[in-house]
């Protein structure tokens, strides 16, 4: 026992005089690292209806609606879309923002919020319009 005490009184100090390696959260708050995969934000300007993501989705959380149809004056067919986003079944695997074709940007990205628990669950759908 005073074998094991010996060695480890040395690092008992040690550790006294260093930075905490943790931070008060949530009064205080690390910058999240680069590219971190968190809340997915659809722009319903950009999408143009296809579903990928509502396919390839692994967690069912993602439901892609047709909201609107106008016939624009050069005879073109616009149509509007809505995603509805099931935050309590995400798994923040980006595929979503991967297999989505929008062009020039992707109609959905991953942004890096991720203080995503609630009481109700209903708080986790988000409806993008
Ligand atoms: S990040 Fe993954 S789990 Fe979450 S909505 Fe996109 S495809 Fe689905
Ligand atoms: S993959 Fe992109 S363009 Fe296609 S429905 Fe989803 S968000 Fe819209």
């Amino acid at each position: 026992m005073s074998l094991r005490l010996g060695a480890m009184l040395p690092e008992v100090f040690r550790h006294l005089f260093k930075r905490p390696a943790t931070v008060l959260y949530p009064f205080e708050r690390n910058t999240v690292p680069r590219g971190l995969r968190g809340r997915p934000v659809m722009d319903p300007d950009k999408c143009i209806g296809c579903r990928m993501c509502e396919r390839d989705c692994p967690a069912e959380a993602i439901e892609i609606k047709q909201e609107s149809e106008a016939t624009m004056p050069d005879g073109k067919v616009k149509k509007r879309y809505s995603m509805t986003l099931y935050l309590d079944r995400c798994a923040h695997c980006a595929q979503c923002e991967e297999i989505c074709p929008a062009k020039p940007d992707k109609a959905v990205k991953l942004n890096e919020y991720f203080e995503e628990a609630a009481f109700d669950r209903g708080a986790l759908k988000i409806v993008y319009k």
